[in-house]
């Protein structure tokens, strides 16, 4: 199972992400709120050995969890569309052919149950709690209409997508219940 290291971005986002911890703990609560809710899962989790090597592909982008499931369904012959196509909640992924969409989901402010990196901070519990449940909420509310509007929804977590192989058999896994009827 994944062990955590630390959450942070991989792109540049990361810096403002992983400063709210500092914000919220130095009181400044509403701008933390603010970005968080700019950017509600710009966030990644790496383990020790291999932060160095992700950290200096950063600036070579493609290090996005979701980009590497991108390229799994891709190379199984599945074609998707970005940005949501206006769908609720901006869907990662969009399969139109199907009827289906994928979402790519940071463990940590989903709240992956079950998942080591959907850990609680210490400090400020509540603030983190209540943004918590403000996020599963939306995500509850964007599924039932997606599901209402007779779309199938997926849901994968970053540590199902947090390496090569971990990435391809979710790939598969994902592809056959897009295809499947
Ligand atoms: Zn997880």
């Amino acid at each position: 199972m994944c062990k955590p290291y630390r959450f942070f971005d991989t792109s540049e986002e990361v810096i403002r992400e992983l400063s709210l911890y500092e914000l919220v703990n130095e009181g400044n609560r509403d701008l933390a709120e603010e970005i968080s809710n700019r950017r509600p899962d710009m966030t990644d989790f790496l383990y020790p050995n291999e932060r160095s090597e992700r950290m200096a592909r950063i600036k070579g982008s493609n290090t996005r969890p979701e980009i590497a499931l991108r390229k799994v369904l891709h190379s199984l012959g599945l074609r998707y569309r970005l940005n949501g196509l206006g769908l609720p909640g901006k869907p990662d992924l969009v399969f139109p052919r199907y009827k289906a969409v994928v979402f790519v989901h940071g463990c940590f402010w989903h709240r992956h149950s079950n998942c080591n990196i959907a850990t609680t901070p210490k400090s400020n519990t509540e603030f983190w709690v209540e943004k918590f449940e403000k996020n599963v909420a939306r995500d509850n509310r964007v599924t039932s209409s997606l599901k209402s509007a007779g779309w199938k929804v997926f849901i994968v977590w970053e540590c199902e997508v947090a390496s090569a192989k971990k990435a391809n058999a979710t790939g598969k896994r994902i592809a056959d219940l897009i295809r499947a009827e």
